[in-house]
């Protein structure tokens, strides 16, 4: 019977947004965990299924924190939990320790929070018990990490539809190793970049470079896994870089090689690595013009909460205001404040608001009026498939009309607006909008299928990507800095030492 620890500490850390405080983040322990998290559609999904799934086995759930993008977590929180994770294992002692990471998580002291979280807990377990994780793929991978855990994968999709199954392949290596069948050995390479655009991996080049990868896992015996990372790049991070990480059974002769390939070739089609965007005139005028068909879901790109941007933005909702066509639409705004205001004043009630912008920098508080429609104070959970039956984690939320064709969905937190529930649970029915607005850029693309048809909106704010206007503090990245002197930070390799 082996004992297996099971948690998750998951957020992506905007470098340039302002900190997460310790209030906002939800801390789920106990059986309470597993009911929440079994069948997810998260890489804590996959390894809830595949541990249930075994007979021979205990499950210890630790503890769960899924966090919603945002800026750096406050470091007492962080020290907190990672005192609370040591002291656990010490009590339990397990065979093994299965997590789901981000894996560009920093805190308001640290750059590489997980590289310093394994370390710690690698610390306060011993060698004996084997460390997996899976990761997201835009992940900032360190030395630290590697060092620490035995498996460290990242999923291979972007949207990110194979979480699950990524959670369940960490579990099947974990038993690999406990059972003495996998020897892990990393070998990895960084190029010092960043993709600016086009980083999903249906998309060429990355689909060609992600069929290479699988092909060699197939092929080639030693080779278990390849990763390739397409670091967050709202991230600022001193060691920072998209990678590629070949995890093989034993040393691997030609692994050097092939990680040096791939953060060439990252080198090679940097200039590749672009989103083929519209303003948001534009977009407008194309739904107007075709307004008897599909509903429109307008991926607003700079306020993607999804990247950690706090989900504040009105631009779009004063765009189609003054817009000639009159359209029918409906958004989410973060703005806890009107939330309060619309709860007090009550269904049916009209109310002068100050909408929104009140975290953004860039943007300003809209004054306007709107009549409240709906008061909810129910957790929502996502459809999916992208995490799937994940909470929404909106907090307190009001529907408000304005101008008798708009519907807002106020939220006291950003959320993660990615999912048609979110929009449902409100009873707006999509099919009758003209646009719906989603904070993601990609992630919400098979969580709305069928129900809209996707336009990606250059908008401003914290989470659209322009070279120079998130001037780098501590990484040295193209196409920020020049590095043309030395692009490439050759292979590195980890074998962490059987105890
Ligand atoms: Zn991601």
């Amino acid at each position: 019977m082996k004992r297996m620890a099971v948690g998750r500490l998951f957020h992506e850390s905007h470098g340039y947004a302002p900190a997460t405080a310790a209030a906002d983040i939800t801390v789920v322990r106990g059986q309470a965990m597993i009911e929440g998290a079994k069948g997810n559609g998260t890489t804590l999904g996959g390894i809830l299924d595949a541990l249930i799934e075994r007979a021979d086995i205990e499950i210890l759930p630790v503890s769960d924190s899924m966090i919603a993008p945002s800026g750096a977590i406050d470091h007492g929180f962080y020290v907190e939990q990672r005192q609370f994770w040591g002291e656990e294992l010490k009590k339990l002692a397990p065979d093994a320790i299965v997590l789901d990471l981000h894996g560009s998580m920093s805190t308001t002291e640290l750059e590489d929070a997980e590289g310093d979280f394994l370390s710690y807990i690698r610390a306060a377990i011993g060698g004996n018990a084997v460390i997996g994780v899976g990761l997201d793929l835009h992940a900032n991978i360190t030395s630290k990490m590697l060092n620490a855990a035995d498996i460290c994968i990242a999923c291979k999709k972007n949207p990110h539809d194979d979480y699950y199954d990524n959670g369940k392949k960490v579990v099947k290596l974990v038993f690999d190793v406990l059972e003495g069948r996998l020897r892990p050995v990393y070998t990895f390479a960084k190029t010092r970049m960043i993709a600016p655009g086009r980083i999903e991996t249906h998309l060429s080049p990355l689909n060609e470079m992600h069929a290479r990868a699988r092909a060699l896992e197939k092929s080639e015996a030693p080779v278990v896994d390849l990763s390739i990372y397409n670091i967050y790049r709202f991230a600022d991070l001193t060691d920072m870089g998209q990678s590629a990480v070949m995890l093989s059974n034993g040393p691997y002769a030609q692994a050097k090689a092939i990680v040096e390939d791939y953060a060439q070739e990252f080198w090679n089609l940097r200039e590749s690595f672009k989103d083929e965007t519209v303003t948001i005139a534009e977009a407008l005028d194309a739904t107007a013009k075709g307004k008897s068909g599909i509903t429109k879901a307008f991926a607003d790109l700079g306020d993607r909460t999804l990247a950690g941007a706090p989900g504040d933005s009105t631009l779009i909702l004063q765009a189609a205001l003054n817009h000639p066509v009159k359209l029918q639409g409906a958004m989410t705004v973060n703005d806890p404040e009107t939330v309060a205001q619309a709860h007090a004043a009550g269904v049916g009630a009209k109310i002068k608001m100050l909408l929104g912008g009140k975290v953004t920098p860039l943007y300003l508080p809209f004054d306007v009026e709107g009549v409240v429609k709906l008061l909810n104070n129910k957790d929502i959970r996502l459809i999916g498939p992208n995490f799937a039956n994940e909470s929404a984690a909106m907090g307190k939320t009001a529907l408000i009309e304005i101008d008798n064709r708009f519907l807002v969905i106020a939220t006291s937190k950003p959320g993660f607006i990615l999912d048609r529930a979110i929009f449902e649970s409100h009873g707006v029915n999509i099919r009758e909008q003209d646009f719906i607005v989603m904070k993601s850029q990609f992630h919400f693309n098979r969580n709305v299928e069928g129900f809209a048809a996707t336009i990606y909106i250059a908008s401003a704010g914290l989470a659209y990507y322009v070279p120079g206007a998130f001037p780098k503090k501590r990484a040295r990245v193209w196409p920020d800095t020049n590095v043309d002197d030395a692009p490439i930070i050759a292979a590195q390799i980890v074998e962490r030492l059987a105890v």
